[in-house]
């Protein structure tokens, strides 16, 4: 019975979602995403969430946080600035938490807008439940198996042995679409409906960094227009291929995953 509520992500089914620029694309039009992500302690995840929201279609990718100078020496492309997401221009969606450590006030600007939100890492238990629930723009939450278990206040075994109704719980809770990371993921809708499967995947991507690149992608996609069913599905379906890609076989770091994401992108289409 359990097999009737999963839906499989297939390849052409994700290529119809790619979103492919015209000739009336700008990069405005195309979507810009705004990375509050990153801390002095953990400047590492901003550079990865950025990494992975550069490959991931949108038009733009801009970056409020203390880490704007690592992101600025290896992306000179992004838009940097060390003020609050309150303070930046218009993004078309927002990804927030990873290593960003305990600030809680640029998850909080972030939750009050009124553009599409993808929380990660640390965000996800800075986040307050009523300030998610009370969102009318879409939310992706993107956890792993030990945040999930953190969420619901159960130990991570519990997660681990029913990955479905925990993805479904979290997901109602929250009125929040939730992607439960893992060697399959799993993308669940607040509303209920069939969850999707993601098949792409390689245990080589149990690396640190790993998440972060998925949050920026991710992102990137829901800045892009999809809705947050479809950019979980479509970032998970991409990242698990790039990281298949990047490993072939052989240890990985996360950049490498980042970086192996436009041969995924070229493979689907
Ligand atoms: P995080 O724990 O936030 O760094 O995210 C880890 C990423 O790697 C997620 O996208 C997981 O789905 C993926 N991942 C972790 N372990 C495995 C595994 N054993 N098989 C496939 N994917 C995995
Ligand atoms: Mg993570």
């Amino acid at each position: 019975p359990e097999e009737a509520e999963l839906e499989a992500l297939q390849h052409a089914d994700v290529r119809l979602l790619l979103p492919v620029p015209t000739g009336e694309s700008d990069k405005y039009r195309r979507g810009v995403v705004g990375i509050a992500a990153g801390s002095a302690r953990y400047p590492g995840a901003a550079v990865l969430a950025v990494y992975g929201a550069l490959r991931g279609g949108a038009g733009a990718v801009r970056y409020v946080g203390p880490a704007g100078d690592a992101v600025i020496a290896r992306f000179p492309e992004t838009l940097v600035s060390d003020r609050g997401p309150k303070h930046a221009g218009r993004v078309q969606a927002w990804v927030v938490g990873p290593g960003a450590g305990d600030d809680a006030s640029a998850v909080g600007e972030v939750l009050a807008s009124d553009v599409p939100v993808l929380i990660d890492a640390d965000g996800l238990r800075l986040a307050d439940r009523d300030a998610v629930r009370a969102r009318t723009a879409p939310t992706l939450m993107t956890p792993h198996a030990g945040e999930a278990a953190a969420l619901l206040g159960v130990p991570r075994e519990e997660v681990e042995g029913a990955r479905l109704a925990s993805a479904r719980e979290l997901a109602g809770r929250y009125g929040a679409t939730v992607l439960l990371k893992g060697s399959t993921t799993l993308v669940a809708d607040a509303g209920g409906g069939a969850v999707r499967v993601n098949p792409t995947g390689t245990a080589w991507l149990a690396t640190a960094g790993s998440g972060d690149v998925l949050s920026g992608l991710a992102g990137s996609l829901l800045a892009s227009g999809l809705s947050a069913l479809d950019a979980g599905s479509v970032g998970a379906y991409l990242h698990g291929l790039a990281g298949r890609f990047a490993a072939d076989g052989a240890p990985v770091g996360a950049h490498d995953v980042a970086e192996a994401v436009p041969a995924a992108w070229r493979d689907v289409r």
